[in-house]
């Protein structure tokens, strides 16, 4: 049975209501009704029942989609749109094949810890020799490569595996699971996570050998390079005595959270390893939040005024939005400002941006005029990815914001305050 054959009778449950057409951005630039959610669904149908061919269009249409899940969200038939729409995809990549840059990134270099720092290492010695800032090569549609921010060394390479919580640890074991994104170019995420998680008594196990989450190789139709993946982690990760994982990518988080079981539904080895992996899986806001009352008592204050951006992954695929808000406003000084359509996706979506701009490029720019228009000094995410499109966003429009994980403003608030700060940073490897 073929991947479209396994969808059919949910293909037909779309009872055409339309509700997913007023939440999805690839429609809001196209106003297309193929590139909205009712419309994709009627087309994978017509291509499972041999209506139609899987022409170039039809991928097009397919592709398109930013995966920001706000058709599941909307869907009040419980359709999935968005799990057919990355049904569509496998079909796709299983009879037609991916373009060759795409089939690289997401079955060779994300699943290989070695190509992966290759590459990085590689774009590392571009952006100091060549992709300097104000330099024409630097931008690639829509995308100014000199912005990108890449680690000089790898979040995992700078912490130990092991870091003391505070008090002796005296609220137990959780592990960090920090992605590609923190791991290779935006550690200071990483870092900051840990700490706080320190100073509220945890003990921090940050496991070397994690790979990708498998989310952007899903993404793209390659399922098995996922579930690969999928499998190494939670062979790792099942070793660690932990009372949770926490994660600071939203995108990760969305993935370890609901994916894990998606993919390995057929896999009766696996299906319960990553059951139990999933329910421990807690998004550093969402974990923070149960602890917001000790968190206030520690932290010092910081004059800032702070927006908040929604990251898709965060706010649709694990319904948080109101525990970055409460936990920045515990911050004494801290001035929260709402912006306008915080939850309207940023255009980011990982390397869609590079091959869609005509669709990416509107999106991150309404994104960042709103911002503007807050005048706050400082935004704030839940999801690397994010950050990174913001920042790219804001500087091409010559915009002084700073853009930063909200537990990265918790960090400083601590930093502030903590005597005990220096013992933050120290740690043991594991025998
Ligand atoms: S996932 Fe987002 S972009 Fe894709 S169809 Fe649904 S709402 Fe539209
Ligand atoms: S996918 Fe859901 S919201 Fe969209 S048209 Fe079908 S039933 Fe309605």
């Amino acid at each position: 049975m073929s991947v479209l054959d396994r969808i059919v009778d949910q293909l037909y449950s779309c009872n055409k209501c339309g509700f997913c057409q007023a939440t999805c951005p690839s429609y809001q630039e196209s106003k297309s009704e193929f590139m909205n959610a009712r419309g994709r669904l009627r087309l994978i149908l017509a291509v499972a029942e041999g209506e139609l061919q899987a022409t170039h269009e039809f991928v097009e249409m397919i592709n398109t989609c930013l995966q920001c899940r706000a058709c599941g969200a909307a869907c009040p038939s419980g359709v999935g749109p968005d799990r057919l729409i990355l049904a569509a995809r496998e079909y796709l990549a299983r009879t037609k094949g991916l373009p060759f840059v795409k089939k690289m990134a997401v079955s060779r270099v994300l699943p290989s810890c070695t190509l992966m720092g290759l590459s990085v290492g590689a774009f590392r010695w571009a952006k100091t020799f060549f992709l300097r800032p104000g330099n024409p090569l630097s931008k690639v549609r829509g995308v100014d490569l000199s912005r990108i921010p890449v680690a000089s060394r790898p979040f995992n390479k700078r912490v130990p595996e092991v870091n003391p919580g505070a008090e002796g640890g005296k609220n137990g074991r959780v592990a960090f699971f920090h992605g590609c994104f923190v791991n290779h170019f935006q550690p200071e995420i990483g870092e900051a996570t840990v700490r706080v998680l320190q100073s509220l008594g945890y003990d921090v196990i940050v496991p070397k050998n994690q790979h990708c989450c498998g989310l952007p190789s899903m993404s793209y139709g390659e399922a098995e390079a996922a579930r690969s993946l999928v499998r190494h982690n939670l062979e790792l990760f099942k070793e660690l005595d932990v009372s949770a994982v926490v994660t600071s990518c939203a995108t990760c988080g969305s993935g370890l959270k609901h994916d894990y079981t998606y993919l390995l539904q057929e896999d009766e080895e696996y299906l319960p390893a990553a059951e139990k992996f999933s329910a421990q899986v807690f998004d550093i806001s969402e974990f923070l939040f149960r602890r917001i009352e000790d968190l206030s008592e520690i932290v010092g204050s910081l004059e800032a005024t702070v927006t908040y951006h929604d990251p898709c992954h965060l706010l649709r695929s694990q319904a948080i939005s109101e525990e970055p808000r409460k936990l920045l406003e515990a911050v004494p000084g801290l001035e929260f400002r709402e912006m306008r359509e915080a939850d309207h996706c940023c255009g980011a979506a990982g390397i869609f941006q590079i091959f869609y701009p005509e669709i990416s490029k509107p999106l991150t720019e309404r994104k960042v005029s709103n911002i503007i228009k807050t005048g706050a000094e400082t935004v704030a995410s839940g999801c690397p990815g994010c950050m990174v499109r913001i920042n790219n966003g804001l500087s091409l429009q010559g915009a002084e914001v700073e853009v930063v994980h909200p537990v990265q403003l918790l960090d400083r608030a601590l930093a502030r305050a903590t005597a005990y700060l220096p013992d933050r940073l120290t740690g043991k490897r594991l025998a």
